[in-house]
C-alpha cells in the first residue's frame, strides 16, 4: 500500500457531533462557507481499469465502464462475486490503483483535479489488512491523524479506540491483535480524519460474529449521523440487512443498482427439491402451475414464488398428484441466481 500523502482535513466537515444539522458539515466559525453539499457522495462515470499483462497473464479488464452514483447519506452495498472488480473500484477511490479511463468524484471533488480534497473526503478500510506489527493501536491512529493533518486538539484517538472496542488494547503491539481486532483497528484508522464517506472492502472477513455485530452497530451509528457508507461484500445477507441501496457488479460491469427492497423483490423464488419413492415418467399435470424439473427419475424440483404460494400449497399439490415423498429440502434464490437472471436478461 502506498503511504498517503499528507492531506488537510477539509473545512467542509469535521468530527461528528459538532453540528446538529449535518455532522459532516460542521465548520469552525472562521472557516470559509462550505460549498453546497453534493447530492452524490461518490460519482463514477465510465470508469475503466485494465491491469497490464504480466508474464503469461493477459491484460485484465477489471472494470469495463462503471457508471454509478452513490447518494449522500446512503448505506450503499456493492455486491459481487470474487473477481467482479469491487476492490479495484474501491482502490481507485482510495488512490491506491490508477484508473485507465473515466472519471470519479468523491464528495463532488474530481479525483484527478482535486486529489487532496477528494482523498480527504474518504476513509477506506482495504480488503487486505496491512498493519505495522510494531506499532500500538494508539501510535498507529496518532500517526495516521498526523498524515491527514488533523490538529492535536481535534484528535479523538481514545474515543475511536473505544468506539471500535479496542480501548484495552490501546498500547498493545498490533502483531498481538486478532484478525477481528486488526480489522476494527483499520476501521478506526480510516476514520481519524472524520471523512464524510467511509468505505469498507469486505469488512467481515475474519471477524467473528460478536465483533461483527458491534462493528455494524458502530458503522450504522456513523451512517445515522450522516456518514455515507459504501460496503463491498459477496454476502447477500449482509448487504440485505445493512444497505438501503445495492449495486450488483459482475465481471467489471454494473448489472443492477436498486433500492434494496426492489432488488429483493427479484428474489421471490424458492425451490423445493423432492426425493420420491418411485421413478417418475413425466411431471404430473397437477403441478403445471409451477416450474418443475426432473433431473433424475426420482428427483423432482418445484419452483414457486413465496409471495404467491406458501409451501403448504405446493406440498398439497404434490400430494394430490399422488407423489410419495421420501425426502425434501428447499433452496432460496441466492445472489448467484440473481446474477444469472440479470446476465441472461441482458442477452439479446
Ligand atoms: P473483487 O474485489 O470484486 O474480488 P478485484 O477488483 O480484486 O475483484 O479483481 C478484479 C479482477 O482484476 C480479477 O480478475 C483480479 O484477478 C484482477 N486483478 C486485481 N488486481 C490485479 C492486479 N494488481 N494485477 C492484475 N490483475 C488484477
Ligand atoms: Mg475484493
Amino acid at each position: 500500500m502506498r503511504n498517503p500523502t499528507p492531506i488537510m482535513v477539509h473545512p467542509d466537515y469535521g468530527p461528528p457531533g459538532l453540528s446538529d444539522t449535518d455532522p459532516m458539515n460542521a465548520t469552525a466559525a472562521s472557516s470559509p462557507a462550505p460549498a453546497a453539499l453534493p447530492d452524490w457522495a461518490v460519482e463514477l462515470k465510465g470508469l475503466t481499469k485494465t491491469y497490464n499483462a504480466s508474464g503469461k497473464a493477459a491484460p485484465k479488464h477489471a472494470l469495463k465502464g462503471i457508471d454509478l452514483n452513490i447518494p449522500r447519506g446512503s448505506f450503499f452495498g456493492l455486491l459481487g462475486p470474487n473477481g467482479a472488480g469491487k476492490s479495484t473500484m474501491i482502490n481507485i477511490l482510495a488512490g491506491l490503483v490508477i484508473k485507465s479511463s473515466g472519471a470519479a468524484r468523491i464528495w463532488g471533488y474530481d479525483i484527478d483535479e482535486r486529489p487532496r480534497q477528494s482523498r480527504a473526503a474518504i476513509g477506506v478500510v482495504p480488503q487486505e489488512l496491512i498493519l505495522d506489527p510494531f506499532f500500538t493501536p494508539r501510535e498507529l491512529l496518532d500517526l495516521q491523524a498526523g498524515l491527514y493533518g488533523v490538529p492535536r486538539a481535534e484528535r479523538r484517538t481514545d474515543q475511536l479506540l473505544e468506539a471500535v472496542g479496542l480501548a484495552d488494547k490501546a498500547n498493545a503491539y498490533a502483531r498481538t491483535l486478532s484478525g477481528g481486532m486488526r480489522r476494527r483497528l483499520m476501521v478506526a484508522k480510516a476514520l481519524v480524519h472524520w471523512p464524510p464517506v467511509l468505505v469498507l472492502d469486505e469488512p467481515t472477513a475474519g471477524v467473528d460474529i460478536e465483533l461483527r455485530q458491534s462493528l455494524w452497530a458502530y458503522v450504522r451509528e456513523l451512517n445515522r449521523n450522516g456518514t455515507t457508507v459504501l460496503l463491498t461484500t459477496h454476502y447477500l445477507e449482509e448487504a440485505q440487512e445493512l444497505c438501503d441501496t445495492i449495486a450488483i457488479i459482475n465481471n467489471g460491469e454494473v448489472a443492477a443498482c436498486e433500492p434494496t427492497p426492489k432488488l429483493l423483490g427479484r428474489m421471490d423464488q424458492k425451490e423445493l427439491w423432492l426425493t420420491l419413492d418411485r421413478d417418475l415418467g413425466e411431471i404430473p399435470a397437477g403441478l403445471a402451475a409451477y416450474q418443475t424439473e426432473l433431473p433424475e427419475p426420482r428427483r423432482l424440483m418445484v419452483r414457486y414464488q413465496p409471495s404467491r404460494n406458501n409451501i403448504n400449497q405446493v406440498l398439497a399439490a404434490v400430494h394430490e398428484a399422488g407423489l410419495v415423498i421420501t425426502d425434501l429440502s428447499t433452496r432460496e434464490t441466492d445472489l448467484e441466481d440473481i446474477f444469472l437472471q440479470l446476465v441472461q436478461a441482458r442477452r439479446p
